[in-house]
């Protein structure tokens, strides 16, 4: 007796794991597919489930929560998903940060805090009550930009190269590129990652300018300039997409 053969696909189903956890899910059919796959939805609340038509709901209950790790890692990021608002807590560049509301034409600050409370930085924002999180998103891009210059002027010695534009951008799927012209691009929700982590992706890029590729030569060249770059390129891989959940 097989349950999905009756079910219409997609279709929701929530698990109750044992330990309590409570695991809501969409499951997709996988056509041609024998196994099975679970990644997070966009809003991290839920996961989407592809399995094959001849398996049932048992199957696909012990396959959730034979999975226990990864649904840890994958509900943490969603536990990052916090909007731009005065009084709330956002990372930049590796420091909890508080986020505060300033009149209108007074200096935007970010300040070091380092007294051991419950945040080690504040970014303060001159803004209208209304327009606090268009001007955070604003400020936060310029901060951005600010930081991959920095980077990029302390790189570029060690390298000899100098990029022909830096800029920063809103993208999703790529954290840096780099283009023949010599042009370095980064998505400037990098502030949000550890100092380090900006710093491999500058690396990177950068060392494109040398070598086009992802050749030998090239990562030879990018642990030169970097010698523990794996660390901050595996965090960025675990961590990254939390990072486009933030504000
Ligand atoms: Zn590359």
């Amino acid at each position: 007796m097989n349950l999905l053969l009756f079910k219409k696909f997609p279709f929701f189903e929530t698990f109750h794991l044992d330990g309590g956890r409570v695991v809501r899910a969409e499951i997709r059919l996988n056509r041609g597919g024998r196994n099975m796959r679970m990644r997070m939805s966009r809003d991290h609340q839920s996961v989407i489930i592809t399995v094959p038509r001849f398996i049932d709901m048992s199957a696909i209950k012990k396959f959730v929560a034979g999975n226990g790790a990864w649904l840890d890692r994958n509900y943490n990021i969603a536990k990052n998903v916090v909007a731009f608002a005065p009084g709330a807590i956002i990372p930049i560049l590796g420091f909890t940060t508080l986020l505060e509301i300033s009149p209108p034409r007074t200096k935007l600050q970010f300040i070091r805090c380092d007294d051991g409370g419950d945040y080690q930085a504040r970014l303060i924002i001159p803004s209208s009550e209304i327009n606090f999180a268009e001007k955070t998103r604003v400020a936060l891009r310029k901060m951005s930009l600010q930081k991959a210059h920095e980077l990029v002027d302390a790189f570029a010695p060690k390298l000899n190269r100098i990029p022909a534009k830096v800029a920063v951008r809103d993208t999703k799927s790529r954290w840096g590129s780099c283009n023949s012209k010599g042009d370095l691009m980064f998505a400037w929700r990098l502030i949000f990652a550890p100092e380090a982590v900006f710093k491999e992706v500058v690396a990177h890029e950068l060392a494109h300018l040398k070598e086009m590729n992802h050749s030998r030569a090239f990562y030879a060249e990018l642990e030169r300039i970097m010698p523990d770059y794996k660390k901050y390129k595996d965090w960025l891989k675990h961590n990254g997409r939390g990072l486009h959940l933030i504000g």
